[in-house]
């Protein structure tokens, strides 16, 4: 049985496989970081873009996202802190990922931050273009950016 990448302690069946093969949603924002995290791991990038606020998927360049997720030796996830509702539709998780670059072990801190659309909780990636403070937000919602998922992507 493999051991789920996410470092959950539970087999991938039992883990992250349903949601990577979408018989499930992740139910908060941490499980879907630690869900992203073994789709990297496991090379799964439609998983990767799907999880992503939809109007951003677009700008995500998948090309470069598979070669990053397969050159790379990951070596582990510690999730931080979980803040799930910082307010009503947003969530932030602290992480650090562990990995090695041509054997050079490394690490990335990030505080990631989530908006919930419906039922689905999405990544809000702040490394594509971000529209202007003042245009309508990139997860759909009526309210301008700065005052919806803009606050969190400083
Ligand atoms: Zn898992
Ligand atoms: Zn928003």
């Amino acid at each position: 049985m493999l051991p789920c990448p996410c470092q959950s302690h539970l087999v991938y069946a039992a883990c992250c496989e349903p949601l990577h093969r979408g018989f499930r949603l992740p139910e908060n924002a941490e499980q879907l970081m630690r869900s992203r995290y073994a789709a990297y791991v496991l090379q799964h990038i439609d998983y990767i873009v799907d999880t992503t606020v939809p109007s951003q998927q677009i700008l995500l360049d998948k090309a470069a996202i598979a070669a990053w997720s397969r050159d790379t030796e990951w070596l582990g996830l510690t999730v931080h802190t979980h803040t799930p509702h910082i307010k009503p539709h947003h969530a932030q998780v602290a992480f650090t990922a562990h990995f090695a670059e041509k054997g050079v072990a490394q690490q990335h801190h990030e505080l990631s931050a989530f908006v919930k659309r419906g039922e689905r909780w999405y990544f809000i990636d702040p490394t594509v273009p971000l529209p202007s403070m003042k245009s309508p937000c990139i997860c759909g919602a009526t309210r301008k950016f700065k005052a919806c998922c803009g606050q969190f992507l400083k």
